[in-house]
């Protein structure tokens, strides 16, 4: 099927095209925001890392205790399906399961059934080369014992107003500091420093969510033969480091050159955040970094 026509989408069991996939105004992923993601890239024919995001999709369904109904199995077959029905090399891919629809009220018995939802559309590999600026956001990431951000949930006012709050000041990503003040994550992407060579991301203590393509970097540096530690970092270490990235499945990974108007080291992407976005371009369509759709 050509890229230019509509895309199929799954829903519960059916593919509909993109302009007649709809699900009920009752369902309670919308009504609450009870529900669970994950976004995805296929590259050249191979989809990045998709068992572990099916992984990480289960362990946030087990946590907020929903029954997907289907095994690990069944998803990874449904997603390569929902990609290979649509004919596409390189995709951005996201599974939505929400509990489902039910009538009013937050009792998750209500439903019935979840919904499962799986959008693919075409996206072309990308790797911003210049760097962006960034804020640190006002609005808090919100704290583990409230929502675990471990959790992909629906659930992501928290990171909008942090969105809105970058977009209201004229820049293009927001910073988040838990409730002690350490850094967080960007608003849908997770950060790192570079300091004398050595590269440093908040822990997972910290509140954020283990991303997939954080856990890439972290390899790929250690092939590359530097450091990673994971630490509590606070605005003063980002200032002052020598270089900044943030890491997500789709912004991959992108330098930020200046924050609140501090710029980051020379102002410009620094030699070790390429060294990685070049080694990233290199493996995200290796075959064994993920699964073949076709053949
Ligand atoms: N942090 C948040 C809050 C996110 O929403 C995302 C991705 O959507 C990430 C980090 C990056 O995670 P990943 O690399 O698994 O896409």
């Amino acid at each position: 099927m050509s890229e230019t026509k509509e895309p199929l989408i799954y829903v519960n069991g059916e593919y509909y095209p993109k302009s007649q996939a709809k699900i009920s105004v009752y369902d309670h992923g919308l009504l609450y925001g009870d529900g669970i993601y994950e976004a995805i890239r296929e590259y050249d024919g191979v989809i990045f890392k998709l068992r572990e995001h099916i992984d990480r999709l289960f362990e946030s369904a087990k946590s907020i205790k929903l029954d997907l109904g289907i095994t690990k199995e069944e998803m990874e077959k449904l997603v390569i399906e929902t990609v290979k029905k649509n004919g596409y090399r390189d995709a951005y891919i996201r599974i939505v399961v929400t509990r489902g629809v039910g009538r009013m009220g937050v009792d998750p018995r209500n439903c019935e059934k979840p919904t499962i939802i799986i959008i693919a559309e075409p996206r072309k590999p990308f790797l911003k080369k210049e760097g962006v600026e960034a804020i640190i956001a006002s609005v808090r990431r919100v704290p583990n014992w409230a929502l675990d951000p471990k959790i992909k949930t629906l659930n992501y006012l928290n990171n909008v107003l942090a969105k809105i709050e970058a977009i209201n000041a004229g820049v293009d990503e927001a910073i988040m500091l838990n409730e002690h003040g350490y850094v967080t994550e960007a608003s849908t992407e997770n950060i790192f420093i570079v300091k004398n060579k050595k590269l440093i991301t908040p822990p997972l203590e910290a509140g954020i969510l283990r991303g997939i393509t954080r856990e890439t970097v972290m390899e790929l540096a250690k092939e590359l033969g530097y450091e990673c530690e994971e630490r509590n970092l606070t605005s003063h270490d980002l200032y002052n480091a020598d270089e900044v990235f943030v890491t997500g499945t789709a912004a991959e990974i992108v330098p930020i050159t200046k924050i609140d108007g501090r710029v980051i080291g020379d102002g410009k992407p620094g030699p070790i955040t390429k060294e990685l976005m070049r080694k990233f371009e290199e493996i995200r369509t290796d075959p064994r970094y993920g699964v073949k759709v076709y053949g």
